[in-house]
């Protein structure tokens, strides 16, 4: 299978011991070339009549199960430090880092035997020209040096850096730490082993997706394995990804498996909307795209009182409903997806909440001509950026009564201020309801924390602000069928 030309990998070849070499991976022999639909994203077509399935069970062991004094027992802490770096190559943004620390500490007073684990970036799919060492783990752990040497308590503590990630004397290494050191790994990617895909230059001098083989990925995991007794996953942010440090390493770790600070918050909050959701229960979806949010639409309507669309996915509502939508961002092929959705949303009494008017701009810029018009009524040229002034007071009027509310995705092109009132709008009825209601509210996604940032409400005036981004979402779309968190034992 031939890939487009924005999916050519730059990439590397790994050791056993996970050193990383210059050249390319020469055997392809032993890895299958993927299918369309194993590198598909989720969405791809109509999923609006799928039935909803059961919620898994979500009481999952935690730190609390694990014994007090964990002093001689080797606990592999997989986290999610996956942050974003400036283009100098130094962090901009280390709030997963911190989001982590709770549980570090915790097991630091416990006396444990830390192994840090997380991945950076995909080597798999380093854009042309970016260096191996701008995913190293080396920065994340010189972070988290400094940051826990800020705190009271853990200033002797000693983040030791390995360029390996597996090996006999990696496993050395973890048996001879000491009360006040813990261990940070290569980057678990740098294994191709960890994602199962590899990126192999074909005939044609093109980078192709294989797979890596099965008996592979699993000397990966138990190879990792050897570095802990005991197990701890608090990455959230990468639990939706079936890969060997989240998931397939759980089946070797001898001991117990349980879930950190992070992901047990994580779990409880999300847990509680899919499985006993305080009534009314309203949901807020927008963003860019129907494809990216299509599974979780079809789930929610299954759960949901109220669905409020907005954002640039509204407009292939609007299409769907026959509107004009002049220039405005559209998914073609999901208009029928989207009138599956209006038809379930229908079909099972859920209120369907889309935009009743629309700000429009001659141009995609923060200095466009402006104005307001009817939804469905976009003249060709223009196009709209964000929500009008009447659908703010509708969504408003739909959160009034609500008990829990789920947001994400901005409802405008909320970067330019000029398009920002609809999301900062629904941001503060959203942070009200939470308190003059007493309402649960679950805030997800990437671009709604940046939203949030944005508007200057702080984050306290929110039930939950979850860390992770697609994983919130497959952990709606899927009830809680995680990779990262099926392997958990079971409370
Ligand atoms: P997503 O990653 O799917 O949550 O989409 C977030 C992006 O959707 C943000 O960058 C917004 O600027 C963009 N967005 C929201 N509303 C619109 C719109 N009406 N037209 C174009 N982009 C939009």
């Amino acid at each position: 299978m031939k890939i487009s030309n924005q999916n050519y990998f730059l990439f590397s070849k790994i050791s056993p011991l996970g050193e990383r070499t210059a050249a390319p991976v020469t055997n392809p022999l032993k890895l299958k070339t993927l299918n369309r639909d194993e590198i598909s994203f989720t969405g791809i077509g109509s999923v609006a009549n799928k039935a909803a399935d059961e919620v898994i069970n979500l009481s999952k062991k935690t730190l609390s199960d694990l014994p007090q004094d964990l002093s001689n027992h080797r606990v592999f802490v997989r986290v999610d430090h996956n942050v974003p770096f400036e283009k100098d190559g130094t962090i901009s943004d280390d709030t997963r880092i911190r989001a982590t620390l709770n549980t570090i500490e915790e097991l630091i007073k416990r006396k444990a035997k830390i192994v840090l684990a997380t991945h950076i970036g995909d080597p798999n799919n380093i854009k042309k020209g970016q260096k191996e060492k701008e995913i190293s783990t080396k920065v994340v752990a010189e972070r988290l040096q400094e940051l826990l040497n800020q705190k009271q308590g853990l200033e002797n503590i000693k983040v030791i850096h390995t360029p390996k990630i597996t090996g006999d004397d990696v496993i050395q290494q973890t048996h001879n730490l000491k009360p006040n050191e813990i261990l940070y790994l290569e980057n678990v990617r740098f294994n191709p082993a960890e994602t199962g895909k590899v990126a192999v230059k074909n005939a044609d001098g093109l980078y192709e997706s294989v797979k890596v083989s099965p008996e592979e990925i699993d000397t990966y995991a138990k190879d990792l394995a050897k570095l802990g007794d005991i197990y701890v996953n608090d990455a959230f942010g990468a639990a939706h990804r079936d890969h060997v440090s989240t998931s397939k390493i759980a089946k070797y770790i001898p001991g117990a498996k349980v879930a950190g600070l992070l992901m047990q918050k994580e779990i409880d909050n999300l847990g509680q909307l899919l499985q006993n959701p305080e009534r009314p229960f309203v949901a807020i979806i927008g963003g860019s795209k129907v494809s990216s949010k299509l599974e979780v639409l079809n789930t929610l309507v299954d759960k949901v009182d109220k669905l409020v669309i907005g954002g640039g996915m509204a407009h292939t509502f609007t299409l769907a409903k026959g509107g004009k939508i002049g220039q405005s961002l559209v998914e073609l092929d999901q208009v029928d997806a989207a009138k599956a959705i209006i038809a379930k949303a229908k079909e099972k009494g859920v209120e369907l909440i889309l935009p009743v008017d629309t700000l429009i701009a001659d141009k995609f810029a923060d200095d466009a001509l402006t104005k307001v018009v009817e939804v469905g009524h976009i003249p060709d040229t223009w196009q709209g950026l964000d929500i009008g002034p009447k659908s703010i007071e509708m969504v408003k009027s739909a959160l009034g009564n609500a008990k829990t509310i789920l947001w994400n995705g901005p409802v405008g092109v909320f970067e330019m201020p000029s398009f920002s009132k609809g999301t900062n709008s629904i941001a503060e009825a959203i942070a009200d309801v939470t308190k003059n209601n007493k309402a649960k509210s679950i805030l997800g996604g990437g671009d709604t924390l940046s939203a949030i940032a944005k508007s200057g409400i702080p984050e306290d005036s929110f039930s939950h602000i979850s860390t992770g981004g697609g994983a919130s979402l497959e952990m709606i779309e899927k009830n809680g069928k995680l990779p990262g968190i099926l392997k958990l034992d079971n409370k």
